[in-house]
């Protein structure tokens, strides 16, 4: 398998971009290796500029649900585009995607679109704050919420921790206001809360954390955050950038039965172009530009492309019984990896939910912490990237990512996949 003109262009790439990329984990450096140019997609296959193929379960990151180039997402955006890109003033498709988003999550009333996953996030805290006029907010060691100065910040060592800036650039008052507790344990989140309550906007979390590997919230525990966020007053946001569509329609919040006051979504909602949104009740969302006194705004929020290319996805999703379609095929693919699993019992772990998975190398049973993530082993994960990659099967690149199921992966690819694995699994572990 020659991979000669992505190594070509990796080298242009190198001295004109940093990393030769324009999102970090892109570059390879968590697995080794040159990062693959890729130049089309098509269902579950990527094809690299050297016609390599591959099955993708990196799924550009969450949002290709149906898969590479569905031909009528596809239909949509180049209708659209030919009738122009963005106007700057309202259109038609911003009032039919908010009625989609809106049906499919009864706590959001009102939505307002805007990029990317970090604008949605930033704008949601902005949001909490300005409503309860509070400055502090609470996040989770390992949760992700994009990089705004105020999310990009980790906890430091202890249990309930202040923040400390998670990337240079970031200054310490940024991050003082961001105190950092563990997820899925709701002793020290109350003790914070008891603590803090009321200086609090907000609790933010990923009710499904799948930036540090994939982390199930264990059973009752969102719950428990629900009812300790209302018995001490404070804002709770879901950031569903990753989970909204792709749990249930109605997301993590549908598939947990528990509402969020702010939710944050992105990725499937833009059906492959960039795009995020955040919404809540009609009296949160009144407090925003122009109807109240927070200010938010984007000079290409809510372009008809972008919106075209989500509602198209939405409506698909809806026609195909989507999530029936992928509960199957991840049971599938777990059926057939499970000789292979069980073969290296005690050595590798597959997580997954619904569509989501993860693969660790660890002695582990289950996961439900960060640490346990961290103790898993990484050098092990890029080995089996990199073994996985020869067989043409593309994961993403960093055991602290998840993967995908879209509704394009076919028995076919699952079973080339799940042949895969277990010839990885023998050359790492054997
Ligand atoms: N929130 C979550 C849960 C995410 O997974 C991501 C990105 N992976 C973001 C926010 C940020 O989104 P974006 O990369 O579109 O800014």
């Amino acid at each position: 398998m020659s991979i000669d003109t992505s190594v070509k262009l990796y080298e242009r790439a190198l001295s004109l971009m940093p990393g030769g990329v324009n999102s970090p984990v892109r570059a390879f450096r968590s697995v080794g290796g040159t990062p693959l140019f890729m130049k089309r997609g098509a269902g579950a296959h990527l094809f690299d500029e050297d016609d390599n193929e591959y099955i993708d379960y990196c799924m550009s990151w969450g949002p290709l649900i149906l898969g590479h180039a569905d031909e009528e997402v596809v239909a949509s955006i180049v209708e659209t585009a030919r009738k122009g890109t963005s106007f700057g003033t309202p259109n038609r498709f911003e009032v039919e995607i908010a009625e989609l988003v809106t049906e499919r999550f009864p706590s959001l009333e009102k939505v307002r679109f805007v990029n990317s996953g970090t604008e949605a996030t930033m704008s949601a805290i902005r949001l909490a704050r300005g409503y309860t006029g509070r400055e502090k907010i609470i996040k989770f060691d390992g949760c992700y919420h994009g990089h705004a100065d105020h999310l990009l910040v980790a906890g430091g060592s202890g249990l309930a921790t202040f923040g400390v800036p998670d990337s240079a650039g970031v200054t310490e008052d940024a991050a003082r206001d961001t105190l950092v507790v563990p997820f899925n344990d709701a002793g020290v989140l109350e003790e914070v809360l008891k603590e803090q309550g009321d200086n609090l906007a907000a609790v933010i979390m990923e009710p499904v954390p799948c930036n540090y590997g994939l982390i199930p919230p264990k059973e009752g525990y969102l719950e428990a955050v629900r009812a300790l966020c209302d018995r001490y007053g404070v804002l709770l946001i879901f950031d569903e950038v990753i989970t909204g569509f792709r749990l249930a329609p109605g997301g993590a919040q549908e598939y947990f039965n528990v509402r969020a006051d702010i939710t944050t979504l992105g990725k499937i909602i833009g059906g492959g172009l960039p795009v995020g949104a955040y919404g809540a009740s009609k009296e949160i969302m009144g407090k925003v530009a122009p109807d109240g006194p927070i200010y938010q705004a984007g000079t290409l929020s809510g372009n008809p492309l972008a919106m075209a290319a989500g509602i198209a996805t939405l409506q698909r999703i809806q026609s195909l019984d989507t999530y029936q379609l992928l509960g199957e095929k991840a049971e599938r693919l777990h059926a057939l990896m499970e000789p292979a699993l069980d073969r290296y019992k005690g050595k590798v772990l597959f997580v997954q939910l619904e569509s989501i998975f993860a693969i660790y190398f660890t002695a582990l049973s289950s996961i439900e912490s960060v640490d346990q993530v961290k103790k898993s082993n990484m050098k092990r994960f890029a080995r089996f990237h990199g073994e996985m990659l020869q067989r043409g099967i593309y994961l993403s690149p960093s055991g602290y990512e998840v993967g995908f199921l879209s509704t394009a992966h076919d028995e076919g690819d699952l079973k080339k996949t799940a042949a895969a694995i277990e010839e990885s699994l023998e050359a790492v572990l054997e």
